[in-house]
């Protein structure tokens, strides 16, 4: 790997990953900062990764035919020898008690589990397909043994939608899973377009939501993001996903698939900040050009097929603004375990100034409702 690359990546996932020794270290300066989060409420952590052995051996071999990109240079920063990975790669494998430890001191009561970022989007067809198979079941192992602890969202391979659709129905119906997990573009392509519509149709019929989370941008797009690391966490990522949210609200999916759920983490990536001008801009092509062909504005697929969660973004006066823009049933609370501080993610939602109905919302009722935890 380029050193290049490993710098960019410090962006991304913050100024830790290049520098030896100082991973635990901050660790345990921000656990310091926060307290032991109070008992008072029930949280449930909607975006919490973890790895399985198999992703991580396919990390190993892609890493041997794949040159660059930010997605490859994080697989193999797990892969490595560095401080960063001997602190995160056994925490992402552990999906038994020395994560429940942490749960605990992070007054954490349950993950929604999901295969780290990219999970199988880098892989082959057959490659995707047999790794979110085994990583599937790995999980709904997992949850077995813990079941009040932890529920989780399926991989899926938009490789070959047909098998993805497959094992979506797999893992609901025979694994007990809650949902799906994509991390956002694969080899380019987004869930809006035709091909992917069966995986899209799968999810609303079995009544389960996808996850998009973020990875890198397509290799055709990302050249202006790598100087100063601009690829990852800090801003690429955001484009990425909130490109592939945008294509979504745009592209008459959710007319098609009127009760699809959609989440995106980190505060909705973006997209709520955008509603005015994206609603004014779409009717105004509309009416100028007759573009669109939406039966609603694109705002009215955000409220009602999307939900938003807190991962990685612990900042009241957004939570505030989306409070306002999409509502107190659509978001729900995420730390972005283990790359985010559980402490922290509680902390910030603890002290946040608003009704405590809706912070009940935000901990966990949403989350039961769309991941059907009960
Ligand atoms: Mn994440």
């Amino acid at each position: 790997m380029q050193r290049r690359d490993i710098l960019g990546l410090a962006g991304a996932i913050g100024a830790a990953a290049a520098l030896p020794g100082v991973a635990n270290a901050q660790r345990s300066l921000e656990e310091g900062r926060f307290p032991k989060p109070s008992g008072k409420y029930k949280r449930i952590g909607t975006e919490a990764a973890f790895a399985t052995q198999p992703q991580l051996d396919g990390f190993r071999d892609i890493g041997k035919y794949l040159a660059e990109g930010a997605d490859l240079s994080f697989t193999q920063i797990l892969l490595g020898d560095s401080d960063y990975a001997k602190d995160m790669t056994p925490r992402l494998l552990n999906i038994g008690e020395g994560r429940i430890a942490e749960m605990d001191d992070g007054g954490v009561a349950m993950q929604v589990l999901s295969l780290t970022s990219p999970g199988v989007q880098l892989f082959s067809a057959d490659t995707a397909v047999s790794i979110a198979r085994e990583s599937n079941d790995i999980l709904a192992e997992a949850i077995a043994k813990h079941p009040s602890r932890f529920a989780g969202l399926a991989a899926l391979s938009p490789q070959d939608p047909k098998r993805a659709v497959v094992e979506m129905e797999r893992a609901v119906t025979r694994l007990g899973l809650n949902g799906f997990i994509v991390n956002s573009h694969t080899d380019g392509h987004y869930l809006d377009e035709e091909q992917n519509w069966p995986i899209l149709e799968a999810a609303e019929a079995l009544g389960r939501p996808i996850y998009i989370h973020p990875r890198s941008l397509p290799e055709t797009s990302i050249a202006p993001f790598r100087p100063y690391g601009l690829g990852g966490a800090s801003w690429g990522y955001a484009v990425e996903t909130g490109t592939h949210g945008m294509r979504l609200l745009f592209s008459g999916v959710f007319d098609r698939f009127p009760n699809l759920k959609i989440v995106l983490g980190h505060m909705g990536e973006g997209i709520p900040y955008w509603v005015y001008r994206f609603d004014h801009m779409y009717e105004t092509a509309r009416r100028n050009w007759g573009t669109g062909g939406l039966v609603n504005t694109p705002s009215f697929y955000l409220k009602r097929n999307m939900m938003i969660t807190t991962s990685g973004m612990f900042s009241e006066s957004v939570l505030k603004y989306c409070l306002e823009v999409i509502g107190p049933d659509n978001i729900m609370w995420a730390a972005d375990y283990p790359y985010q501080n559980n402490r922290e993610a509680a902390a910030f939602l603890d002290a946040a100034a608003i009704p405590e109905t809706q912070k009940i919302q935000i901990y966990s009722g949403n989350a039961e409702r769309i991941f059907h935890l009960n």
